[in-house]
């Protein structure tokens, strides 16, 4: 008895002291017109006063990142630093009217720089990408034109250009809010997020990259290097979260929703989901060879036209990791990729 009850003291104490070793952390929900609803901005209380994101670019957004400033007594031209976690529209879209109202600094990953400094290119290039990748995976025509319109709307919530001040990656120490944070570069959700870690508090800015509600959808993406390999994404995913969940964490902030307090728990939970996805992609084949679109339509034929390329990038992840464990296999036809299981393959004369 007595043990335990010196066990909940230290405990207890050990959580006090991490309170109050906590940086001054305020998380503001803001809208987007997105169907992942409201995107999470941070303001870092403290030296330099930090945004982590900004939200997307519409009055919406903007009105409600002003109001939520406005409620702890500061205005925009307070902020003295932007930290733009990644590339997504719903994380930067106003960072340009930010940055002009704010006079603050502005920081990012060298992959980020990009879409921060010459966002049409940036934004031309991944669509003409996802082109080639249409092509590929066989998509019908009216569906790849569904899929151009919602990115065109996605395109209305971009962001002018605006210039970085500093770039920071893996490893890089970032001041923010009274205390310093290490960057880790942890690509998957997408190539150039990052998050940011106090390790004094345990305390872990996640972005996109760990999500209480949502199983972070890694997308399908150009190389940084252009004429580069497409990259893994979702092998990646799963690494960057096995290194993340090797991290003492008590808190981890989220891009959205509500932050992750057990986050080795919920990776451990995300991991096996994706196993588990994996294999039933791999049930469908039945010996047979199949292209993206087929496999894609098994799975996700209920899934709009319009939020098809989430659907694709999804299945797309997983023969990745199935390519990776040696169990598919692809062959090109005029143009198209075919997958097949490995064993049946191997019969073929
Ligand atoms: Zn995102």
């Amino acid at each position: 008895m007595d043990g335990i009850g010196r066990d909940e003291r230290t405990h207890r104490s050990r959580q006090n002291e991490l309170i109050h070793m906590s940086p001054n952390i305020h998380q503001f929900a803001i809208p987007t017109p997105f169907m992942v609803g409201p995107v999470n901005v941070y303001l870092l209380e403290g030296d330099p006063l930090t945004l982590i994101d900004v939200g997307p670019n519409s009055p919406e957004a903007y009105d409600a990142l002003v109001a939520a400033l406005a409620q702890l007594g500061y205005t925009l031209p307070d902020i003295q630093q932007v930290v733009i976690t990644h590339h997504h529209v719903d994380h930067l879209g106003q960072v340009a009217r930010i940055m002009e109202e704010s006079g603050a600094k502005l920081a990012a990953h060298p992959q980020t720089r990009e879409f921060l400094e010459d966002p049409t290119t940036a934004r031309e290039r991944h669509g003409h990408f996802s082109q080639v990748v249409f092509q590929e995976a066989a998509v019908p025509e009216e569906i790849i034109q569904a899929v151009n319109r919602s990115y065109k709307f996605l395109q209305r919530y971009s962001n002018p250009a605006v210039a970085v001040s500093r770039m920071v990656d893996e490893g890089d120490m970032v001041q923010a809010g009274g205390i310093e944070w290490r960057v880790y570069h942890t690509p998957g959700h997408s190539g150039d997020l990052i998050c940011l870690y106090h390790a004094d508090s345990q305390t872990l800015m996640a972005s996109d990259h760990i999500i209480l509600k949502i199983s972070s959808n890694p997308l399908i993406e150009p190389a940084a290097i252009e004429g580069q390999p497409r990259p893994h994404r979702l092998l990646e995913y799963i690494s960057q979260l096995q290194r993340i969940a090797a991290l003492d964490i008590q808190l981890a902030y989220s891009g959205h929703g509500a932050p992750v307090e057990d986050v080795r728990g919920l990776v451990e939970k995300r991991i096996e989901f994706h196993h588990k996805r994996a294999a039933q992609i791999l049930n469908f084949f039945e010996g047979h060879a199949y292209h993206l679109w087929d496999l894609t339509e098994k799975m996700f034929a209920h899934v709009p036209p319009a939020e098809k390329y989430l659907a694709l990038s999804e299945v797309l992840g997983h023969i990745d990791l199935l390519e990776q464990d040696g169990k598919l296999t692809r062959i090109y036809r005029e143009g198209v990729v075919y997958w097949q299981p490995v064993t049946e393959a191997l019969h073929q004369p």
